[in-house]
């Protein structure tokens, strides 16, 4: 009976230990209290349940892994038990189920054949040879139904397989009172998405036992995982969202006798999967419960309908895919132009592979291409450190893929590619290398930005005749490196062969390579984009050498308005700053030498160098 519509049903009725057997409500309003932007998608798959038109219901076979964690070979189930329930899920699910005919005649018109079939997984989610089977000894020695110890390897339970392609199944000893529970689509994490059964109510053989030794614990949590209430909306007379089923003030246990009415209601519909009664005294799903499972199905879990899970894998003789990117990630943050990608490389095919093309982009920018060659032996893996490759910004998505196998088109595309969202600094990899001398403690050094804000400096008395390497992520901008002499000799070459270089990695672009001064120089240098950089290059300043009067001639802003000039010295002081707007500046108050004129147009940042040579 659907009475309300859009009111998130998350009230839960009292509990008593009779009615602790299904806990997948429970964990519901338990997530939803701690993730209420969860709501909203919940409350969209309601809307949606609502308009679901009957028309649009197609067949699927959903593949399925069952994981078993055990810790006595007891719950150490048998495959024959594991078959046993993937039938017993076909059945129900298809109303060929032997026992449908003990529907009353009177639900007859209302029950329906759902379409949805299941298979025990015949490939892995990349493309691996599986029986849809994992056997894994735990040393819990049971899984309570609130944690998640179950969904993880690393906690003593199984790690699920892609949930948007596989309904996972993990069969165990759950804490007393609770017989299963399942998570409704956007009911939880998606790592955590599928269905939790006690492995004495699983399949019809072994270790089951009655009255829960039909396999109908899991045909009723999969109606969970497909979006299904309780038929009595887990309310008194509650609403279940589903039209045609009754009204029905409450739970039903054991096997009843129809008609047993209650709601006014003619009977209810103690045989439907949702109910609570034994395993042998249920049979149903309805036309409108076939509805909200299909819209589930449709608006959520749609990547089901082309899952490869239930074929097998294809086999061939050439067959590469990338299975992981283990660099760039979040925990050590690189410098967004230079990003190396450690990437594994599996051998998918029967032959030795002996080379490979592999593609790669950021934010599906220019590709990449890397050949690789070596001696890879079927089924096995190698890690590659992939050329680098650069970006701007800080958030980025990196695609790798494979493309030739041992020359030959990779025919099988579903394992050949991986992605991953990683975040960057933003900005350009920066190397400083300084060589001392034979008087390492006369020199020290200091990186500012060109607002004289300090970045870092040599801090320790630098060795003698010591080379030393410092790598930097600087951020767009302009920067100032000066390098100092106590002495006033420099650090070349009397007394030693010093030097300094500042150089900007990926491009290989040099703005110092400096091997002597007295007591002190400057390097200037910006960091920008290539667009900035060709901008600079369409300022010109004449003469250049100058004895006096510079011209400024640039493109940049065509209409010569006003800006702001500014020029340093070499030890960074500002000797001259005016706003200038006849494109003439005339340095004749300065002295000889060398200086640094600083432009800005529209945030736009250009610093270009003076000579000064009034003698001339
Ligand atoms: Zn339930």
């Amino acid at each position: 009976m659907k009475k309300i519509i859009f009111l998130l049903l998350i009230s839960i009725g009292n509990i008593n230990a009779q009615e602790k057997i299904c806990g997948s409500q429970l964990k519901l309003k338990k997530f939803l209290h701690s993730n209420p932007e969860f709501l909203n998608i919940r409350d969209s798959l309601e809307e949606n349940s609502i308009n679901f038109e009957s028309i649009k219901h197609t067949n699927i076979t959903i593949p399925v892994v069952v994981h078993v964690l055990y810790s006595n070979q007891i719950e150490n189930i048998s495959d024959n038990q594991i078959i046993s329930q993937i039938d017993v899920l076909n059945k129900d699910f298809t109303r060929t189920n032997i026992d449908a005919n003990n529907t009353p005649p009177s639900f007859l018109p209302i029950v329906s054949d759902m379409q949805i079939n299941f298979c025990l997984a015949q490939q892995t989610a990349d493309g691996m040879p599986t029986n849809g089977i994992v056997r894994k000894q735990t040393s819990l020695q049971s899984f309570p139904l609130y944690g998640d110890e179950i969904h993880y390897d690393t906690s003593g339970g199984s790690t699920a397989w892609d949930t948007k392609k596989y309904l996972n199944i993990w069969v165990c000893n759950i804490d007393t009172g609770i017989l299963g529970w399942a998570q409704f689509p956007a009911g939880g994490n998606p790592e955590t998405d599928g269905v939790v059964i006690d492995y004495e109510k699983f399949g019809t053989n072994g270790t089951v036992s009655p009255p829960y030794d039909r396999g109908r614990t899991t045909t009723h949590e999969v109606g969970h995982w497909l979006n299904l209430w309780h038929i009595w909306g887990d309310n008194n007379c509650g609403d279940d969202f589903v039209n045609d089923t009754p009204e029905q003030e409450e739970a039903n246990y054991g096997c009843k006798i129809h008609p047993h009415p209650s709601c006014n209601n003619n009977g209810d519909m103690f045989m439907n999967f949702m109910d609570y009664t034994n395993d042998a005294c249920m049979n149903s799903f309805t036309l409108g419960q076939k509805n909200r499972v299909w819209s589930a199905i449709t608006n959520y879990r749609y990547e089901l309908l082309n899952s490869q899970g239930c074929n097998s894998p294809i086999s061939l003789n050439s067959d590469a895919g990338i299975i992981s990117i283990l660099e760039p990630n979040n925990t050590n943050l690189v410098c967004a132009d230079e990003i190396y990608a450690k990437v594994v490389l599996k051998n998918y095919g029967n032959n030795t592979l002996s080379s490979v093309t592999i593609k790669y982009n950021i934010n599906s920018n220019n590709e990449n291409t890397y050949s690789w060659n070596g001696y890879l032996t079927s089924g096995n893996t190698d890690t590659i450190i992939l050329p680098v490759i650069s970006s701007i910004g800080n958030n980025h998505i990196l695609s790798v893929r494979t493309t030739l196998a041992n020359g030959s088109l990779d025919i099988n595309p579903s394992n050949n590619q991986k992605s991953k969202i990683f975040s960057s600094l933003n900005g350009k990899s920066i190397n400083i290398k300084i060589r001392s001398d034979n008087y390492g403690n006369e020199n020290s050094w200091t990186l500012t930005n060109i607002d004289n804000n300090y970045i870092v400096d040599s801090m320790n008395v630098l060795s003698n005749n010591t080379t030393y390497s410092l790598d930097f992520c600087l951020d767009y901008g302009c920067y100032m490196f000066v390098i100092n002499d106590s002495y006033g000799d420099g650090f070349c070459c009397n007394y030693g062969n010093g030097y300094y270089k500042v150089l900007e990695k990926i491009s290989n672009n040099y703005f110092a390579n400096v091997n002597q001064f007295l007591f002190t120089d400057t390097t200037y240098f910006c960091i920008g984009s290539t667009e900035i950089n060709d901008r600079s290059e369409h300022l010109l300043i004449h003469p250049n050498p100058t004895n006096g009067k510079i011209y400024l001639k640039h493109e940049i802003d065509p209409n010569n308005r006003i800006i702001l000039a500014k020029i340093f010295n070499t030890l960074g002081q500002v000797v001259f700053s005016e706003k200038i707007n006849n494109n003439a500046i005339d340095l004749n108050k300065l002295k000889d030498g060398i200086y640094y004129l600083k432009l800005n147009f529209n945030n736009i940042n250009i610093t270009k160098k003076i000579i000064l040579n009034k003698s001339e």
